[in-house]
């Protein structure tokens, strides 16, 4: 906990950090350190009155408010909105390699219940919610791949990979910071080998079922790992006929099938995802490759299609991409979302199941279950929702950061 939050207010500048040689000073406009005060990490340019000299991408700066209070220790980004990123509240947190040791070290011990015989993998990293904006790290059995997505986590890359080396012994760490965000950060994309071997084929165990990752050209750091909960509970629900849209690598169907679905139908538009989805079929010898179809198409085609044959299923799941980075996207996306519900929930057979999602940062829960409610009314189905889903613990939200909370879901029975 060296790093940890410790001041419960604004408190005055710690002797070192004002001397000549400490670092730049961010200067807030007046009356704009009231997020800060709530613990929020995050400082937007327009927020911003000043700052000391020109500090470099993911240079560390002091965040003070108009006034001069202290308030924060920061990372800055000079291209973003998000113009810093606050490491540690505590006037006493020194940013250097023994920070990313112990943060990731304490991060990595709070993800240790999760890793046992039958799981060989989960998020070590999770950002915001870690105390380490922009840092993402993903355990694979012996592998980690980590993604660095702002300035502060790309400036300490070397202190982050010897961090997790330590805490994790990985004989491969492998970077994939090719999401979008990084341009926002003025940062271009990384991948590559950053510690040990090339990760070559991995294989992990969820839940005791078998899966292939494909770390160097998966989609995100190559497996969802933010569903594994979910997974088990469609898993502990499974029965008759199952219909996993947005199959990807077919989390959702192999747990189905080993649940006792009677047959489980996979769609994904990504023919690479199928065919490692048909893999990881392969790998469990135990489940029935004949009770399972994988079919390469558009979903919102292909659910119009079910439905115009009259298809019925007993559990459908409904796991799109995010739709809506932001809420200006919103308006788009929820007629994208109530177009596929309003038909899963008229291809469900009375009491069957939905498990929907939204990954999408700027559809909120309680947005989401209005779109959802709409695609009720519009299908004139009668509905409950028997579960509120979200990510893994592994995923967690720091609560002065709710928009960590990306991930939500509604279990819908249709009575
Ligand atoms: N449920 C998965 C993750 C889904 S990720 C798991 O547990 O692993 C979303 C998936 O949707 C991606 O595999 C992507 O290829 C697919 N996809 C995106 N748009 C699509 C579309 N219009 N039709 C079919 N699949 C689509």
């Amino acid at each position: 906990m060296a790093h940890a939050a410790r001041v419960r207010g604004p408190v005055r500048p710690p002797r070192d950090a004002t001397r000549a040689g400490a670092h730049p000073l961010l200067r807030l406009a007046s009356g704009r350190e009231r997020s800060l005060l709530h613990r929020h990490p995050w400082i937007f340019s327009g927020a911003v009155d000043s700052v000391d000299g020109d500090p470099a991408a993911g240079a560390t700066v002091d965040v003070v408010a108009a006034d001069g209070t202290w308030l924060a220790r920061a990372a800055y980004s000079p291209v973003s909105q998000i113009r810093a990123r606050v490491w540690s509240f505590d006037p006493q947190a020194r940013v250097d390699e023994s920070f990313f040791v112990d943060a990731i070290a304490q991060a990595c011990a709070a993800r240790s219940p999760l890793l046992d015989a039958r799981h060989s993998a989960c998020r070590l990293v999770h950002g915001e919610s870690d105390a380490l904006p922009g840092v993402i790290a993903d355990r694979y059995g012996d592998a980690v791949v980590v993604q660095l997505l702002s300035a502060g986590a790309d400036r300490w890359r070397d202190a982050i990979v010897a961090a997790l080396l330590r805490a994790t012994s990985a004989t491969c760490i492998y970077e994939r910071s090719d999401a979008d965000v990084r341009v926002l950060e003025g940062l271009s994309p990384r991948v590559g080998v950053l510690a040990g071997n090339r990760p070559g084929h991995v294989e992990i165990v969820e839940d005791g079922l078998a899966y292939g990752i494909d770390v160097e050209r998966g989609q995100k750091t190559g497996f969802y790992l933010d569903q594994r909960a979910n997974r088990a509970l469609v898993r502990a629900h499974a029965r008759g006929r199952v219909l996993n849209a947005f199959c990807y690598t077919g989390g959702f169907s192999l747990a189905a099938l080993a649940g006792g679905a009677q047959s489980v139908l996979s769609i994904d538009s990504a023919a690479d995802a199928l065919a490692l989805a048909r893999d990881n079929l392969a790998r469990n010898g135990s489940l029935e490759a004949r009770r399972c179809e994988w079919r390469e198409a558009d979903v919102f085609e292909e659910l119009r299609a079910l439905r115009n044959r009259g298809a019925q299923f007993e559990i459908i799941v409904l796991d799109p991409p995010k739709f809506a980075p932001t809420a200006a996207h919103a308006a788009r996306a929820s007629r994208a979302y109530k177009d596929i519900n309003l038909l899963a929930l008229k291809l469900l057979a009375p009491g069957g199941l939905l498990v929907t999602f939204s990954c999408s940062g700027g559809v909120d829960a309680a947005l989401f279950q209005k779109i959802v409610a709409g695609a009720a009314l519009d299908a004139n189905v009668r509905a409950t929702i028997v579960g509120r889903l979200t990510a893994s613990a592994d995923h967690p939200v720091l609560l002065s950061f709710p928009e960590g909370e990306y991930l939500k879901g509604l279990l819908v029975r249709k009575t």
